[in-house]
């Protein structure tokens, strides 16, 4: 199986990668891994890279796509992945086409988890996490409600609202996220490789449903 998940923040991406890993073995490639691991080799994208991550940059399209062109060109490419987080953009996309035609690699599908906007924002929204010095355990007022309203189960301390949780973030997270990706999923549909799979769902339905919409 090659595949590339994408979906919003909050689409439930990560776990369905760690399932497609666990149960599948496939390779889990994501951006944010490879680069730590090329700076901490001491490669020549990492040389790069590094200044730009400790001055807090976005790491450019070109370099991104040199770390993701060092995993496949590598003897040891893997046979059977799933890339989570990469291509995150059009241009990335359009890169890494070309890398795979010249590897002779193809893809199986790209997986697009598809969530509408107001429900990231609801079930985001309902995330409420533990306050607590050393815990950080996160409820959902939805799904995972605590046992006493407003208070760990675990340690006892108040449940706080992140910021990063906050309705305005995860909306100026969503535009970023629409601007990024909407032409990709075009592109992608194009060429007869998307899958939209809803992200809805309980976790091993949609887990299913990725295998189905790979091996129809
Ligand atoms: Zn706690």
């Amino acid at each position: 199986m090659r595949l590339v998940l994408v979906g919003a923040p909050g689409s439930g991406k990560g776990t369905q990668a760690e399932l497609l890993v666990r149960r599948h073995g496939l390779k889990a490639i994501g951006t944010g891994d490879i680069l730590r691991a090329a700076i901490r080799d001491n490669t020549p994208v990492g040389r790069q890279a590094e200044p730009i991550l400790r001055q807090g940059r976005l790491v450019p399209d070109r370099i991104v796509n040199d770390l993701i062109a060092e995993v496949f060109r590598d003897p040891d490419q893997p046979a059977a992945f799933v890339l989570d987080g990469y291509p995150r953009t059009y241009a990335q996309a359009i890169a890494f086409d070309a890398l795979l035609n010249l590897q002779f690699i193809k893809l199986d599908a790209v997986v697009h988890l598809a969530v509408k906007d107001d429900e990231v924002v609801r079930r985001i929204g309902s995330r409420r996490c533990c306050g607590g010095p050393n815990c950080g355990v996160c409820y959902n007022l939805l799904a995972r409600p605590p046992k006493t309203d407003g208070i760990c189960d675990r340690c006892g301390h108040p449940l706080i609202i992140r910021d990063d949780d906050r309705e305005e973030t995860v909306r100026r997270r969503l535009v970023e996220f629409h601007a990024n990706t909407d032409q990709l999923i075009e592109h992608y549909r194009l060429r007869g490789l998307l899958r939209e799979i809803s992200a809805l769902d309980p976790v091993e339905t949609i887990h299913a449903n990725i295998l189905k919409a790979v091996n129809p």
